[in-house]
């Protein structure tokens, strides 16, 4: 299952991460490969900050709370703050790798944090794995209307079933009264859904509790169930 943005910062991560607790809760066993190479946050949101261990077998994964197997480059490097400079070709090499080389151990579900926006790069890595569906994750402040015909073009140059759209940031509930807020405007996610045939499958929230589990690594304990629609998505997939 591949997760996409037009830019970042907009919840990718985030949504890779509550997709693959939502699904481990219902009783999967999921992975989540971290191909945002240069902007790498996955182990970050767990609490994961160990050396992967290769064998014969190949490399494997390391284990969230949850028992979401998770691999990442930044379980790799030395220096989880060295950057990595690499060019395209090469980031897309080193996702194949994540493919090919690690131990997905029986996952029923893989997630793949993909690089955002819906340039080269994430192309080359789309060509570099068997992805099955696509979720693609904006914000009402983007030009959403936009990055949903790119993703939408992109997923049908992949021949990938496109599965819908997770709106993040859409709103803040008000601490006081409980009103929703549209900080960033009226939201136009839905009439583009309906432009494209296809299903909102989340609205979130800003929500201070999730950037603060998120930045002490225990975004599994998160409770706000926003995702369960496009749980319900990926579950529909498997069944297919
Ligand atoms: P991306 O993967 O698109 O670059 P991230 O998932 O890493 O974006 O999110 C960017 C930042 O915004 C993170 O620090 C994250 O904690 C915060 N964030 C994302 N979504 C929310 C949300 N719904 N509520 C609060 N903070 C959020």
């Amino acid at each position: 299952m591949g997760v996409v943005s037009g830019k970042g910062g907009v919840g990718k991560s985030m949504t890779s991460a509550l997709l693959a607790c939502a699904m481990a809760r219902r009783g999967y066993h999921c992975g989540i490969l971290d191909a945002d190479i240069t902007g790498p946050s996955i182990p970050k949101l767990f609490g994961i900050h160990g050396r992967a261990m290769a064998d014969d077998k190949g490399c494997w994964p390391i284990q969230s709370r949850m028992g979401i197997d998770v691999m990442s480059i930044n379980l790799l490097v030395e220096n989880e703050e060295d950057p990595v400079v690499w060019r395209g070709p090469v980031i897309a090499g080193a996702v194949k790798q994540f493919w090919t080389d690690v131990v997905w151990k029986d996952v029923d579900f893989l997630f793949v944090d993909m690089p955002p926006g819906t340039g080269d790069v994430p192309l080359t890595v789309f060509q570099s794995l068997p992805v099955d569906g696509i979720v693609v994750v904006a914000s009402p402040q983007e030009l959403v209307s936009m990055i949903v015909a790119k993703a939408v073009n992109m997923a049908e140059m992949m021949k990938v079933p496109m599965l819908g759209i997770v709106e993040n940031m859409s709103y803040i509930v008000c601490p006081d009264c409980g009103k929703h807020i549209n900080v960033f405007g009226n939201s136009h996610v839905d009439e583009v859904a309906a432009k494209h045939g296809l299903p909102v499958l989340a609205k979130c929230p800003i929500d201070p509790q999730l950037a603060a589990l998120s930045d002490a690594g225990m975004i599994e304990t998160y409770g706000g169930e926003y995702l369960e629609g496009a749980a319900d998505a990926c579950e529909k997939l498997l069944k297919k």
